[in-house]
């Protein structure tokens, strides 16, 4: 089934399986010889959206958007400032420590760099057997064996490499053996934090294949926090562009694709390399570096770097809002207007 087709099927059936509210998470900054506060950095500022089963859910931005605090924030690694997380229709983020092992087997994660994620003194078999075990997930030793070597075949690991070490491996196999920890305990929802950033081209293109593969199979919902929109074009239902702490824009990876609306979103696109090396894309470059979390711009936060910036965005922050079917967009410009803007748009090639 085409991933839009599949999406509508899912969108249409029942309580979604994460539902993130106006989630935030500030950090305090202390300073001084008192330690008193001096402020605080807002890296997530009231963030929402749903995911349901068998769907990707992509959320894409430069580094320090407040993506991977999203993650950590979802995964309870930290404590959410303000909002709410409900994961199949309970709410996980009042949960207390005691009551969190539930919540640890459903949702897992995949971090960038494997080599640091697992731990080099113990043999692959060992690495996968240990969620299963903490989970009380076989009754028998050979239950166990039989579960870790469906966990290979499931990644396409051959099963003798279980005796080896995770530096016996290169970049790519350490990954699948990262998504087959992940997957052990049976886990319903999959966060993949820049899990394909540091591989090489072709690798990347083997794991996402492996990743929706896997999702097919197993109904797994997938979280794909990524600063790379070629990648997510590959593999994603929809898209949620995040900017310094806020979600700009939220639709169907196809509507992204084609009919953006965010100028920010625009400027992401203008970078995604074209196959055809005769085909020409405008670039956007935008103007200065992202400002501080900790004191972010008024009204619009992308005011200061947008080409199109009036003075209504200096002063009104821009609320999420529809600009098509099921498209979202937190930007003052109307459609019709960002449609012309189109035509206008800085040529920095
Ligand atoms: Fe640009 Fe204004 Fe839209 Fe913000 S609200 S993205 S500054 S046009």
């Amino acid at each position: 089934m085409p991933p839009e087709a599949a999406a509508a099927a899912l969108q249409a059936s029942g309580v979604p399986l994460l539902n993130v509210v106006g989630l935030k998470k500030h950090f305090a900054l202390h300073g001084g010889l008192l330690g008193l506060s001096t402020g605080k950095v807002h890296a997530v500022d009231g963030v929402s959206f749903t995911l349901r089963r068998g769907e990707t859910l992509s959320v894409v931005g430069e580094s320090g958007c407040g993506k991977s605090t999203v993650g950590k924030t979802i995964l309870r690694l930290l404590d959410p400032t303000e909002g709410e997380i409900w994961l199949d229709g309970a709410r996980i983020d009042t949960l207390p420590a005691r009551q969190l092992r539930p919540l640890r087997r459903r949702v897992q994660v995949v971090f960038q760099d494997p080599f640091s994620s697992l731990n080099p003194r113990m043999r692959v078999r060992d690495i996968l057997a240990e969620p299963v075990v903490n989970f009380g997930l076989a009754k028998s030793g050979s239950e166990l064996d039989d579960r870790i070597a469906a966990l290979m075949d499931k990644v396409h690991l051959p099963r003798d490499a279980l005796r080896r070490y995770p530096h016996e491996f290169s970049g790519g196999q350490r990954q699948r053996i990262g998504i087959a920890r992940a997957l052990a305990p049976g886990a319903d929802l999959i966060i993949c934090d820049e899990a394909v950033s540091a591989l090489d081209v072709s690798v990347k293109a083997q794991i996402v294949n492996l990743l929706a593969e896997l999702q097919d199979e197993l109904g797994l919902a997938l979280l794909f926090i990524s600063h790379d929109l070629a990648i997510v074009e590959h593999l994603t239902h929809r898209v949620g562009v995040m900017y310094l702490g806020k979600i700009v824009e939220l639709t169907d990876r196809r509507t992204l694709f084609s009919r953006a609306h965010h100028p920010y979103t625009k400027a992401l696109l203008s970078a995604v390399p074209v196959p055809d090396p005769l085909a020409k894309r405008d670039r956007i470059i935008l103007r200065g570096d992202v400002p501080s979390p900790i004191n972010p711009p008024s009204g619009c936060r992308f005011h200061t770097r947008c080409p199109f910036v009036f003075d209504r965005c200096r002063v009104e922050e821009p609320l999420l809002r529809p600009v098509g079917e099921a498209h979202l967009s937190a930007c003052h410009l109307d459609a019709s207007v960002a449609v012309q803007t189109e035509r206008l748009l800085p040529h920095h090639a």
